[in-house]
C-alpha cells in the first residue's frame, strides 16, 4: 500500500489538522477494545527538539474514536540522562508534557520500570540469532509507530526503522547494537568540563594529564553515554568494525520486531522540527530542513525511504558526513525485510 502525505508547518495550528486528516485516511487493523501502543520518543531531559505531546494526544484521541484503548510508550536507555530507568523516564516524559492527564491515556515504560520486562525473539540473521525486545511487542494488540524523522549521529538518520529497532530493544539489545561504537574526541570543541568522565558507567573515560578526557577502549562498552552527555558535541562515534555493521544490526533488530508486529501496526513519520541530532541528546537542537509534514504508511523501510526523499538525502548526509546509512536499505533487501 502507498504512503499518505499531508504537508504541515509545525509552527502553525494547521499541523494538528494535517495529522488529523492523515489519521482519517489511514487504514488500520485495530478492533474495538484492543490495546494499542503509540511508540514514540518524548525527548531526553534537556533536549529541545522533541515533538510536542499534542501530536500524541491527537493520535490517542483518534484511537479512542476507533474503539481502541491507546497508551503511549517508550523503553529505557543505556546512558544515565533522564531515561535510564523507568521512574526517571516517566518524570522526563511528564516534564515534556507527556502525562496521562494531558494525553488522556496511560504512559508506559514498555520494558518495565526496571528494564527487565523483555522477551527474546528468535531470528536467523548474520549478527543476531535472537533479538531481545520490550515485552510490549507481545502484550499489545496493536501499534502506532510515531517517529520524529531527523538526522542521527550514529545511524545517519532516525525514523520508523530506528524507532522499531532501538526503540523496542531491551537495554541488553541496545548494548549489542552499540558494542562496536567508541567515542572519538575533538580537542578543538572540548572545554575539558569532565562531564563525559563523570557519566561513564565503566571507568573507561578519565581525565588525562592535559585535562582533556581519554578513553580506554578496552574498558569501553560502547554505551555512547559520554557522547550523549557531552554539552559541546565534542565527541563522535568511531566504529571498531566496519561502520556498516551498526547499520546492519539496526536492520536485523527492526526486522525481528517487525516480524512480530507487522500485521497489527500502522506507522507515521513526522517530518517537522527536523534536527541534526537525535532527541536523545540534551541541548539545543539545530534544525537542518524546513518543516515538511506527516507521512503515514504500513511498513517502515518504504516509509523511511520516502521520508529521505522528501527531506533530501544530501541534507541528511551533510549533517553527519561519512555515515553509510544507505546500507540500511541495501541490507533490508538482502535479508528480505518482512512485509505485512
Ligand atoms: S567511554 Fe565507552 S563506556 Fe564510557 S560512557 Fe563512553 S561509550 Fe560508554
Ligand atoms: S563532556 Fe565533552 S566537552 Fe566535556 S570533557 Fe568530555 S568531551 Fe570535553
Amino acid at each position: 500500500m502507498n504512503e499518505l502525505f499531508y504537508p504541515a508547518d509545525q509552527s502553525g495550528p494547521e499541523s494538528l489538522a494535517a495529522l488529523g486528516s492523515l489519521l482519517k485516511e489511514l487504514k488500520h487493523p485495530f478492533r474495538k477494545g484492543e490495546s494499542v501502543g503509540i511508540k514514540l520518543h518524548w525527548g531526553e531531559r534537556g533536549n529541545h527538539g522533541y515533538l510536542p505531546p499534542s501530536y500524541a494526544k491527537e493520535i490517542a484521541r483518534w484511537l479512542f474514536s476507533q474503539g481502541a484503548e491507546p497508551f503511549v510508550f517508550d523503553t529505557t536507555v543505556l546512558y544515565s540522562g533522564g531515561r535510564r530507568n523507568g521512574h526517571d523516564s516517566l518524570e522526563t516524559a511528564s516534564g515534556h508534557g507527556y502525562s496521562p492527564d494531558y494525553l488522556g491515556c496511560e504512559v508506559v515504560i514498555a520494558d518495565g520500570l526496571d528494564g527487565k520486562d523483555v522477551v527474546d525473539l528468535p531470528c536467523s540473521y548474520r549478527h543476531f540469532q535472537s533479538v531481545q525486545a520490550a515485552a510490549v511487542v507481545e502484550k499489545a494488540q496493536g501499534f502506532v509507530i510515531f517517529s520524529h524523522f531527523k538526522a542521527h549521529l550514529g545511524a545517519g538518520f532516525g525514523g520508523a526503522i530506528k524507532n522499531i529497532s532501538m526503540g523496542f530493544a531491551s537495554r541488553a539489545q541496545k548494548q549489542r547494537m552499540h558494542a562496536d561504537a567508541k567515542p572519538s574526541l575533538s580537542k578543538r570543541r572540548c572545554t575539558r568540563c569532565g562531564v563525559c568522565v563523570e557519566s561513564c558507567p565503566t571507568g573507561a573515560a578519565r581525565v588525562g594529564d592535559d585535562g582533556f578526557p581519554v578513553y580506554d577502549l578496552e574498558l569501553c562498552i560502547g554505551c555512547a553515554q559520554c557522547i550523549a552527555m557531552c554539552p559541546d558535541v565534542a565527541l563522535r562515534i568511531s566504529f571498531n568494525t566496519d561502520q556498516r555493521v551498526f547499520q546492519e544490526k539496526i536492520i536485523e533488530t527492526a526486522a525481528a520486531v517487525w516480524e512480530r508486529i507487522k500485521r497489527k501496526t500502522v506507522l507515521i513519520n513526522a517530518l517537522v522540527g527536523i534536527t541534526a541530532e537525535c532527541d536523545c541528546l540534551p541541548g539545543k537542537a539545530e534544525f537542518i530542513a524546513e518543516d515538511i509534514g506527516f507521512l503515514g504508511g504500513y511498513e517502515p523501510v518504504g516509509l523511511d525511504a520516502r521520508s529521505l526523499e522528501l527531506v533530501g538525502k544530501e541534507v541528511i548526509t551533510a549533517a553527519h558526513p561519512g555515515i553509510p546509512w544507505e546500507r540500511q536499505f541495501e541490507y533490508a533487501k538482502e535479508i528480505g525485510f518482512p512485509t505485512p
